[in-house]
């Protein structure tokens, strides 16, 4: 199973849009990786999490090719993660040739869509909406997908979510906190080996574990899982979502991530498992 980050940034990207901290203009300067656009992963070549405000340019500059994806994981409803104007653009004449177009996520972007979405009556036709229920597994052509909960905006029920294929399981994990109580349960009673973790990294030198994580708590949730037996040595661990609030551009989180065995996503980053 492949996983493509093609937004590593948190909500307000890295460099943020009208930010001036020294942080951003750093990253403006030297550019690379240290650009992070916001919130985009791509499942194989057909599954999307989240539909960010940059996915245009995700597709016109990194290369996402959306003619095959249909489906389409909503995390939550922030709006880094979930851009609802975008979805007017699947009916015509703005697109020829598009099958149905699957979106599942939870209660704010069932309400989003129907609030946000230019002329949605107009769209109908082209997508259907599936409430995702946490741990009520979703069957998405040869995946199985398992809604978990996180621990993020306390308004909404924000998710993350376990994927599946064949006997590869992945676990991505923005944006959210230590994970639930629940979310461990559900973890445990079904077990499978984690073959790749994508931990939330939003304040990097900071402990948080409320409603992201620092990398000491990526590091607490990752033993918690090994003691648990849900992943060992074999796991690829990724740390992701950065915020320029948290202190350190892409060498430094490389060089503090590798410390604890982490690697550090990047935009355009691809990871086979
Ligand atoms: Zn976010
Ligand atoms: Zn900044
Ligand atoms: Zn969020």
């Amino acid at each position: 199973m492949k996983l493509t980050y093609y937004g590593t940034g948190a909500g307000e990207g890295w460099p943020g849009i009208f930010c001036n901290c020294e942080l951003c203009k750093e990253a403006k300067r030297l550019k690379g990786k240290n650009i992070r656009s916001r919130s985009q992963a791509l499942i194989n070549d057909d599954l999307l999490i989240d539909l960010t405000p940059d996915t245009n340019m995700h597709s016109l500059v990194y290369g996402l090719d959306l003619e095959g994806v249909d489906h389409l994981l909503v995390t939550h409803s922030h709006t880094d993660h979930f851009h609802p104007a975008d979805i007017e653009l699947l009916r015509e004449p703005f697109a020829h040739n598009r099958n149905l177009f699957h979106i599942y996520g939870n209660e704010s972007v069932r309400k989003r869509i129907w609030t946000e979405v230019p002329k949605v009556e107009e769209v109908v036709d082209c997508f259907d909406f599936h409430k995702a229920e946490p741990f009520q597994k979703l069957s998405i052509k040869d995946y199985i997908v398992i809604p978990l909960l996180a621990l993020h905006d306390r308004e909404e029920e924000c998710l993350i979510y376990e994927i599946i294929q064949g006997d590869k399981a992945m676990l991505y994990a923005h944006d959210t906190g230590a994970f639930p109580s629940k979310t461990m349960d559900y973890l445990v009673a079904n077990k499978v080996h984690l073959d790749l973790v994508s931990l939330d990294c939003t304040t990097q030198s900071e402990e948080d574990g409320k409603n992201h994580m620092g990398l000491v708590d990526a590091v607490k949730q990752r033993k918690l899982l090994i003691d648990l037996g849900l992943a060992d040595e074999k796991t690829t661990w990724i740390v992701n979502h950065f915020s320029h609030n948290g202190g350190w551009l892409h060498d430094r989180m490389v060089e503090e991530a590798d410390k604890v065995g982490f690697l550090v996503s990047y935009d355009g980053m691809v990871i086979e498992v």
